[in-house]
């Protein structure tokens, strides 16, 4: 081996940066040439490729964001694009290949697999990636949502509101259980588990009735629309609702010393996955360990709801 290429793909992910810096880093410590793509694989179709000193990633560890850009990539899907990638990878005579990004990235990966060892990094504040306990981003993602909703509930105690967060996740309730639990919610709605609307407006009356003067009721956006839900709510139990969609905000901000440790963990035995010959691996944090895993573990059966978690959350805001 010695030339590896790195990307990132996808929505970015704080910690990407931290494990971009660790792939060249240790790269370079094992006198390989890293070569940083820009901008997914879009750039890496437009030959958007350029070798990384240790030094141009520099003072990058602790930023949010991707520093080599990130987009998506139609293109990708198709043969064509797959080809004009491989042609790129080896016209600069790259060995091997790690993407960080999510499940859609790593099936970009996989196609490439046929010409160029892969490897994958899991980064997607989402935590939607079977194989791995953490995706790099995630635990940024829920600080920076129990923050924003810190933030809000000093305005619905002084209004006496309820107010109705939409937090990111895809399909994935798993921001919105993590941070409605961390900062007390008084209902939390995932996709994973079917809500009843007079549940909730009686859960609020009651609430009322004690005197308590404020709700937040945290909604993760694969459960419905904000707008939506907060109308419902306000027509069905008559209190005033306001809506707050935190949006990007969750995308953004310095990681978290765990996704900052987790990513550079990540970066570092990407590296070693490479080194060591292996090709369609991913790595994945499994009890508290970084570890090398197929890399179809990531299309596995995704690791199970916390119910009992989500549970706790109903018993402890009744
Ligand atoms: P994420 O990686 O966060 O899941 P996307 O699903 O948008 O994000 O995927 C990012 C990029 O990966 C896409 O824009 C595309 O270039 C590539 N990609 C996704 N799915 C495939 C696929 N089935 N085959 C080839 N490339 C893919």
């Amino acid at each position: 081996i010695e030339r590896i290429g790195v990307l990132t793909s996808g929505g970015d992910a704080p910690g990407m940066n931290a494990a971009l810096r660790a792939v060249v880093r240790k790269g370079i410590y094992h006198g390989i040439k890293v070569y940083g793509i820009s901008r997914g694989y879009e750039g890496l179709i437009h030959g958007e490729i350029q070798e990384l000193s240790l030094g141009s990633v520099a003072d990058i560890v602790l930023r949010g964001g991707t520093m080599l850009k990130t987009a998506r990539c139609p293109e990708m899907k198709t043969e064509e694009g797959q080809q004009k990638a491989l042609d790129q990878l080896h016209k600069h005579q790259i060995d091997a290949l790690v993407v960080i990004g999510g499940d859609g990235s790593f099936r970009g990966a996989q196609t490439l697999a046929r010409g160029i060892q892969i490897v994958g990094i899991p980064g997607t504040i989402d935590n939607d990636i079977s194989g791995t306990d953490l995706t790099i981003g995630f635990d940024t993602a829920v600080n920076t949502v129990i923050d924003a909703v810190g933030k809000i509930r000093d305005t619905a105690t002084s209004h006496e509101r309820t107010f109705v967060v939409e937090v990111m996740g895809r399909d994935c309730g798993n921001i919105a259980l993590q941070a409605g639990i961390a900062c007390g919610a008084e209902s939390i709605l995932v996709p994973e588990i079917p809500f009843d609307y007079d549940e909730i407006c009686d859960k609020l009356k009651r609430g009322h009735q004690r005197g308590k003067n404020h709700s937040i009721i945290i909604v993760s956006e694969g459960a419905g629309s904000a707008y939506k839900i907060g109308e419902e709510l306000r027509t069905r139990s008559g209190f005033e609702t306001r809506i707050t969609i935190l949006g990007h905000l969750q995308r953004g901000g310095n990681p978290s010393a765990l996704d900052a440790v987790i990513a550079a963990a990540m970066g570092g035995k990407a590296v070693e996955i490479i080194l060591a010959g292996e090709t369609n691996k991913m790595t994945a944090y499994v009890n508290q360990e970084v570890i090398s895993r197929p890399l179809d573990a990531a299309y596995g059966e995704r690791r199970p709801f916390n119910r009992n978690l989500y549970e706790l959350a109903n018993q402890l805001s009744i």
